[in-house]
């Protein structure tokens, strides 16, 4: 497995709507090991294919430490409530925003083997599914926020979260 770049959200290749995997591939599969790697060591919860330079719709989920969610081709198929709360992104280092988002979603993907999947997700399950199928549309959390947090929040914030 091999660590790739992350993508800072300066990169034009963050804004480009990304088109569908046509195949799985042992590229494919290769770069999901890589993803997943990658995502593990930035200490992140979910990681889209053009954070890393790769314009498919694909993306790597763990929000639950060893509960994996390989997203190829993903849609989100049903999306109820609203939740309100922190969003951070690795592709937006140090900061920090305010973001609304449903509170349940329903999501219909391929996995590694081709095989169509259902995945429900509720709270930071159905954040971080909204939050990567957003960036294969180029979409950042930073467009969608209600508010980023200030300095000194954010510093609040990490202080809060390091106990
Ligand atoms: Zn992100």
């Amino acid at each position: 497995m091999a660590r790739l770049r992350i993508l800072k959200d300066n990169e034009p290749n963050l804004r480009k709507k990304c088109r569908p995997v046509s195949e799985i591939t042992q590229r494919t599969l290769t770069l999901l090991d890589d993803m997943l790697e990658t995502m593990r060591k930035a200490n992140g919860v979910g990681l889209a294919g053009p954070q890393v330079g790769v314009l498919r719709r694909i993306a790597v989920v763990e929000v639950e430490e060893g509960n994996v969610i390989e997203l190829i081709n993903p849609v989100i198929i049903e999306q109820t409530g609203s939740q309100t709360g922190y969003e951070g992104c690795l592709s937006v280092p140090g900061r920090t925003g305010i973001v609304t988002r449903p509170d349940y979603v329903r999501v219909k993907a391929l996995d590694r083997f081709g095989e169509e999947k259902f995945y429900e997700g509720t709270g930071l399950l159905a954040r971080c599914f909204c939050h990567e199928i957003a960036h294969l549309d180029g979409i950042l959390y930073t467009d969608v926020a209600d508010r980023m947090l200030t300095e000194e929040e954010l510093k609040a914030y990490m202080e809060s979260d390091a106990e």
